[in-house]
């Protein structure tokens, strides 16, 4: 089957395509990070590869805490990306300061609040164009198990 690379909505995440490809990396291994900023020491959302306040492109990765708050969401019933059954949540949620976008997997629509805790999930997602895995900034719903 052909690629369809027109309708993909995920990130090409490869070291060839992507600067900040560690990012995934890190993903892929249940690890939530961002770029801080190495001259004025800037937290970035998403992470970026130079900073907007000082504009140094001196930057490290940090990692966040792996649960938030949902700070407001909305329900998705159509027109999802392969892979996802409707409904899905997506939620803005704060984590360390920052707002982070992303699913909430398993969330309940009607029963989920804002304010409610979830805990970092990332998912993986439709291989890319070369059979890479990718994998996506998700959230699951509650507390991280202790
Ligand atoms: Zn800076």
């Amino acid at each position: 089957m052909a690629y369809f690379r027109a309708v993909d909505p995920f990130p090409l995440e490869s070291a060839d395509q992507n600067k900040l490809h560690e990012f995934y990396e890190y993903l892929a291994a249940d690890r939530l990070v961002t770029t801080c900023c190495g001259s004025c020491r800037r937290l970035a959302w998403p992470p970026r590869g130079f900073c907007p306040e000082c504009l140094s492109d001196h930057f490290e990765w940090v990692d966040l805490p792996h649960e938030g708050t949902v700070h407001g969401f909305s329900i998705q019933e159509t027109g999802l990306p392969a892979g996802f059954r409707a409904p899905v949540v997506f939620a803005i949620v704060t984590v360390g300061g920052l707002r982070i976008f992303g699913p909430v997997v398993g969330a309940d629509p009607v029963a989920l609040r804002v304010g409610d805790t979830v805990r970092f999930a990332p998912i993986r997602v439709a291989d890319d164009s070369k059979g890479l895995a990718r994998h996506l900034v998700a959230f699951a719903p509650g507390a991280r198990p202790a």
